[in-house]
């Protein structure tokens, strides 16, 4: 016998995309909540807006999706997202950088501010509706380690996220 092995879905097109953004753009409370946030701070911050365009081949290919803080703008990596969850998940995360590009904070090093930005990006988005809180912490710290790695190296990455990690998942704002 064979098991059957259901596909993996393939990505979504540009417009596609485009389309499920105007949809959760429309309609997600987390979104609003993120964007009123990101308006109240800074009305600049955002804007060349939120937009959906292929990654493969720029120098962005490894990612879902990233906030250009000197061009001002959330791209959506669609030929890396597959369901509408990705796409929300992946904004959230996003606009939380956005946000935090507008705060102050004190931070001991430019790793500890890339550290507590990544690790309140994963909890606030594509981490925020695992249940169990053990594969939830998992969720947030590995993600968090793999994007501060990029720019601090792995040993560095590991001791920071541990630094900061239990006043950066805490920290909910603005959604508390
Ligand atoms: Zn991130």
């Amino acid at each position: 016998m064979r098991l059957y092995e259901a596909p993996p879905l393939p990505p979504f097109s540009e417009e596609k995309c485009t389309n499920e953004l105007d949809r959760i753009l429309k309609s997600s409370p987390k979104v609003a909540i993120l964007l009123k946030g990101i308006q109240t701070l800074n009305k600049d911050a955002l804007r060349r807006g939120i937009t959906c365009r292929p990654c493969m081949g720029t120098n962005q290919e490894t990612r879902m999706g990233y906030y250009d803080a000197r061009y001002k703008r959330v791209v959506l990596c669609c030929d890396h997202l597959r369901s509408k969850k990705e796409i929300e998940d992946t904004l959230v995360h996003e606009l939380t950088h956005a946000f935090d590009s507008l705060r102050k904070g004190k931070f001991k090093s430019i790793c500890h501010l890339i550290a507590c930005g990544e690790i309140r990006a994963s909890a606030l988005g594509q981490c925020e509706t695992i249940e169990d809180p053990y594969k939830k912490k998992q969720c947030i710290w590995t993600d968090a380690v793999r994007s501060t790695e990029i720019h601090c190296g792995t040993e560095q990455a590991e001791k920071v996220v541990k630094e900061v990690f239990e006043n950066c998942v805490h920290d909910e704002t603005p959604f508390k």
